[in-house]
C-alpha cells in the first residue's frame, strides 16, 4: 500500500478477505490503513467472525442497516476521506457505494492481494500436500468400481462419499465424463453407463483443512484402440514436459506454448482450447494462470495445476492433471497417482 501510495484499502473480494483473515463466511470486508484494520460483516456471522478473525477488530451490523451504509459509517469513524477499492466489485455495488458513501472519495486500487496469495508458506503447501494425498487415495478407491455398465453418476457420488467420509469436502462437483461426454472439458456426470472403448475422464479434488487439491486422470474402458493410445501418449508427453519446464524464472506463457507445441506433433493443439493450468490454494482456481496471455513468472512457493487436454467431438477426450509446488530447484509434484495409460473394466 505504501509503495502504491494507498492510504486506505477496502478489501471486498471474498477470496481475498478469507486469505487475509481466515474468515469463511459468505460476506465480509476489510478496511486497512497504515495503522488501523477493521473487519466488517453482518449479524449472521458475529460469533463466527470473533472466533476466526485475528488481529483485526470485528464490527457487525444488522437490519435495517445495509452493508454500504455500515461501510460508510465505519469509514467516517476511521476518518478516511479517500479509499481504494478492488476492481472486482460489480457495477451495482459501485453505484450503491457511490450513493451511500457520499463523503468518501472512491478510487480503484491496483491488484495488491492476489500477487501475495500466489506465494504460499510452507504451512500452506503442507496443507495442499495433504489434500493431494487424499485425492490420490480417492482415485485408488474409485478405480476398484470402474467397469462396463457403471453409471457416471455413481462414480461421481462415490467420489463425494469418499471425501466426506474422510472429513473433507469436495473441492468442486466431480467431473465424470465417459465416451463422447469426455470431449466436453467440463462435463458433469450423467446416467450414461461405461461402455467398452470409452475414454473415461475423472477430474476431482477435495478441500481439506481449508486447502484444495485438483487431479485429473483419463482411463480407457475395456479395450484401447491405436487412436486412444496415440492421443493419450501425446497428452501425457505434453503434461510431463510442462511439469519439467516449471522452475523459478520461467515464464507461464512459454510453458503453455511448450505443451501446445508437443500436442502439435500430431496436430492436436487445435483441440486444446483451455489454458494449461491455474493457481491452487484456498480456492480451486486460485490467483495466477498458465496460459497463452499470462505474464506470470514462476517463483518458489507458487502452487500450480498442470492439465493439458485434447477434446475431439464424436471421439472423446483426454486430460491429465497434476498439482505441483514450485521450489528452488523446480517443482515437487504433489499428486502422485500413476499416469501411464490404464485400461479398466
Ligand atoms: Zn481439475
Ligand atoms: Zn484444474
Amino acid at each position: 500500500m505504501a509503495k502504491q501510495h494507498i492510504g486506505a484499502l477496502l478489501v471486498s473480494d471474498m477470496d481475498n478477505v478469507q486469505w487475509l483473515t481466515g474468515f469463511t463466511g459468505t460476506f465480509g470486508a476489510v478496511i486497512l490503513t497504515e495503522s488501523l484494520g477493521e473487519f466488517i460483516t453482518d449479524s449472521r456471522y458475529t460469533l463466527q467472525a470473533r472466533e476466526q478473525v485475528e488481529g483485526l477488530e470485528v464490527f457487525t451490523f444488522g437490519s435495517p442497516m445495509t452493508s454500504a451504509e455500515f461501510l460508510a459509517e465505519r469509514l467516517l469513524k476511521m476518518e478516511i476521506g479517500q479509499v481504494s477499492f478492488e476492481r472486482s466489485i460489480s457495477f451495482d455495488t459501485w453505484e450503491n457505494w457511490k450513493s451511500k458513501m457520499a463523503g468518501v472519495q472512491l478510487a480503484p486500487a491496483p491488484d495488491l492481494i492476489t500477487p501475495l496469495r500466489m506465494i504460499k508458506t510452507p504451512e500452506e503447501i503442507a496443507k495442499i500436500r495433504n489434500a493431494c494425498a487424499l485425492a490420490d487415495a480417492c482415485l485408488v478407491h474409485i478405480e476398484r468400481m470402474i467397469q462396463i455398465g457403471v453409471a457416471e453418476y455413481d462414480i461421481g457420488l462415490e467420489i463425494e462419499f469418499f471425501f466426506r467420509r474422510n472429513k473433507a469436502e469436495i473441492a468442486f462437483p466431480p467431473i465424470v465424463a465417459s465416451g463422447e461426454n469426455s470431449a466436453r472439458p467440463h462435463a458433469r456426470a450423467t446416467e450414461r453407463k461405461l461402455q467398452r472403448g470409452d475414454f473415461l475422464t475423472l477430474d476431482f479434488g477435495c478441500k481439506l483443512d481449508g486447502y484444495n487439491s485438483d487431479i485429473t486422470r483419463t482411463f480407457v474402458i475395456g479395450e484401447a484402440s491405436d487412436r486412444h493410445k496415440a492421443v493419450y501418449e501425446r497428452v501425457l508427453e505434453a503434461q510431463k514436459a510442462s511439469i519439467d519446464a516449471i522452475r523459478p524464472g520461467a515464464n507461464g506463457k512459454d510453458i503453455d506454448r511448450l505443451a501446445r507445441d508437443i500436442l502439435n506433433k500430431d496436430d492436436l493443439a487445435q483441440y486444446f482450447g483451455h489454458g494449461l493450468g491455474h493457481g491452487l490454494g484456498k480456492t480451486v482456481h486460485d490467483s495466477g494462470r498458465l496460459n497463452a496471455t499470462t505474464n506470470v513468472r514462476i517463483e518458489p512457493g507458487q502452487v500450480w495445476t498442470v492439465e493439458p487436454g485434447v477434446y475431439i467431438e464424436g471421439f472423446g477426450g483426454v486430460r491429465i492433471e497434476d498439482d505441483v509446488a514450485v521450489n528452488e530447484q523446480g517443482v515437487e509434484v504433489l499428486t502422485k497417482s500413476p499416469k501411464s495409460l490404464k485400461i479398466l473394466g
